[in-house]
């Protein structure tokens, strides 16, 4: 089923991954970004250029307003969305936990966790009754939800459990209005979201070289847009609830 997605935080990374390979599989592409409306504004001249149909969102997913305000954006330009990918996230900054602020936890949470939440209750009430005939959300968590995540990273690793918790209740609440909603674990991805973390991107190559199992290398965005693309399509129609690991086997 193609339809009209919301892609959260696209503009870079795993979510302008995921963007460009929605584009190319037909949907009508909401590009968000929160700050990075130049990297924004390339991924949707890449999905146009490609045949595809993108418009740019800007919103803080932390943001209630913004989130109102992203989907009637879609609302306006291609109609109620039909999918969500939930990808807007950040790591914080790297803290032990002796010296952890309440500030930068209720932030991690804010964007991870309460920014999930909102958007998927923006697009829950579109695919809901009486217009609405169901749709698909797809949330990125990570597995660091199991694993408790790289060193002075315990919120976000504590945030991702959330969002494992928030795809397990979603899918139970709306499963009889045949909305399906499942959770990415991705393992060490190249982004910029190692930039933030200690020891920056080479510091994930070396640790991906010692622990992931398969090819000892760090993923790309597109391996994660793969498996995005394929639970918002129609053969994961018996798929909701679920939560998969796209990690190499770390
Ligand atoms: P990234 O390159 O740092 O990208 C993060 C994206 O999130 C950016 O597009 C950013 O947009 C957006 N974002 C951040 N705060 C936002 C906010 N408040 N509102 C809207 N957008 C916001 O990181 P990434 O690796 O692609 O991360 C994407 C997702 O994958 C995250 O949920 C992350 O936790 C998860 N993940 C990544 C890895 C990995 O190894 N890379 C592993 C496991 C899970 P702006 O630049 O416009 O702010």
């Amino acid at each position: 089923m193609t339809g009209v997605v919301l892609v959260t935080g696209a503009g870079r990374g795993i979510g302008a991954g995921i963007a460009r390979l929605a584009g190319k599989r037909g949907y009508k592409v909401g590009v968000n970004y929160s700050r990075s409306a130049a990297d924004a504004n390339k991924v949707a001249a890449d999905i146009e250029r490609s045949g595809g149909k993108a418009i740019t969102i800007k919103g803080d997913v932390g943001e209630e307003k913004d989130v109102v305000a992203m989907f009637e954006a879609m609302d306006k330009t291609f109609g109620p969305v039909t999918a969500l990918v939930n990808n807007a996230g950040i790591l914080g900054t790297p803290t032990s936990t002796t010296k952890l602020g309440a500030d930068l936890v209720a932030n991690v949470l804010r964007v991870n966790v309460t920014g999930t939440l909102m958007c998927a209750r923006e697009a829950i009430r579109r695919m809901s009754p009486p217009t609405g005939k169901g749709g698909v959300i797809v949330n990125i968590g990570s597995i660091a939800a199991r694993t408790g995540g790289m060193a002075g990273c315990v919120t976000y690793a504590a945030s991702k459990g959330g969002v494992d918790s928030l795809t397990l209740g979603l899918a139970k609440e709306f499963g009889g209005l045949n909305i399906r909603v499942n959770c990415i674990r991705p393992g060490l991805i190249e982004s910029d979201i190692h930039d933030a973390a200690s020891g920056g991107i080479e510091a994930s190559r070396k640790a991906a070289k010692a622990t992931v199992p398969l090819g000892g290398r760090m993923g790309t965005p597109e391996e994660i847009a793969n498996m995005a693309l394929w639970l918002l399509s129609n053969e994961a129609s018996y798929v909701t609830g679920a939560i998969y690991d796209v990690s190499a086997g770390r």
